[in-house]
């Protein structure tokens, strides 16, 4: 996508139409689309397209988290529990009956059908268009391939004896990474999202996202805050009044050129010079 600039602001992006040719992408028509300001919530993209809109760049870096499922073997044997489902809570699912969050070892697990889901919140920064690459388990005994990111099978190996479930039959290692359910954390060094202005734009561009591992329920109040941001509303009377989850609470925009190496560094504890704070997996700061 490309920005069309006039005087100091961004008047319009250009997008493309187009077909598969093989591997190739042919576009077969360019639009123009003007507006009067424009909203950058493309996830992990969004980096991008502020580097495209301004030069500028940012510590938003991915982190592609898999959520491996375990469905419930016999050497599990989950609980199940009745839940009212649907939007007026008129049906029953069958869920298995055990959602637990461990900030002290750093792993969750959720229900998912009558099986878990498990994630663990680590901390690797990858490219932004990063896709999984699968792993190995190596017991010296064998070696195997699985669809699981060597970073997560190295926490799961480390973390089997206080989990259990870890160890199940029913745990899926997937044979590529496609087999295990996955996305981006778009991460920052306050570990929470944020909206803003972005700057050198003329007041025409914003951003919205960087969610971590916590944009999906405080997404609704970072895109409420743009929008109070957008109609002008007093910094006072906005449903945050502080700065909290707005761009103004720390630098996020880099003056073009500046180095991956100098954005990392910023993910270094405080007391080591950066300005990480670790938020945990559920977007809560974790004691200590
Ligand atoms: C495994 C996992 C578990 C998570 N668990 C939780 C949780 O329990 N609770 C929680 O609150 N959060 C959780 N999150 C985080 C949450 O999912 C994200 O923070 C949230 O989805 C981010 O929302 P977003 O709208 O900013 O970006 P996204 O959901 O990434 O949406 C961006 C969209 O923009 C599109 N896009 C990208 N580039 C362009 C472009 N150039 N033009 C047009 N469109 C574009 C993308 O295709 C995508 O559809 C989890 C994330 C992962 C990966």
């Amino acid at each position: 996508m490309e920005f069309v600039r006039e005087a100091g602001r961004v008047a319009g992006v250009v997008v493309e139409r187009w077909s598969a040719a093989g591997n190739d992408r042919v576009v077969t028509e360019r639009a123009t689309l003007r507006a009067d300001r424009f909203v950058l919530a493309a996830g992990s993209g969004n980096g991008e397209l502020v580097r495209r809109a301004t030069g500028l760049e940012m510590p938003t870096f991915t982190s592609f988290h898999q959520l491996p499922y375990i469905r419930n073997a016999p050497d599990l044997d989950l609980v199940q529990a009745r839940r009212p489902a649907g939007a007026d809570g008129s049906r029953d699912v069958e869920i298995a009956d055990l959602p637990v969050i461990s900030h002290w070892r750093d792993i969750y697990f959720r229900p998912e059908g009558s099986g878990l889901v498990f994630g663990v919140h680590h901390r690797e920064r990858q490219d932004d268009d990063y896709r999984p690459r699968g792993g190995v388990i190596d017991t010296g005994a064998f070696r195997m391939h699985v669809g699981m990111d060597q970073v997560l099978v190295d926490r799961m190996v480390e973390l089997m004896p206080h989990f259990p479930a870890l160890s199940s039959h029913g745990l899926n290692l997937g044979r590529s990474p496609a087999d295990i359910a996955g996305g981006s954390y778009y991460m920052n060094p306050e570990e929470l999202p944020f909206e803003g202005e972005v700057p050198d734009t003329g007041g025409t561009v914003f951003y919205a996202g960087s969610g971590c591992g916590t944009g999906f329920k405080l997404g609704p109040g970072v895109a409420w805050l743009l929008a109070q941001r957008l109609w002008g509303v007093p910094r006072a009377d906005r449903l945050v009044p502080s700065a909290a989850l707005s761009a103004e609470r720390a630098t996020y925009f880099y003056p073009p050129g500046t180095s991956r190496e100098e954005l990392l560094r910023l993910f270094r504890p405080v007391a080591a010079g950066g300005r990480l704070i670790e938020m945990g997996a559920a977007g809560i700061r974790p004691p200590g």
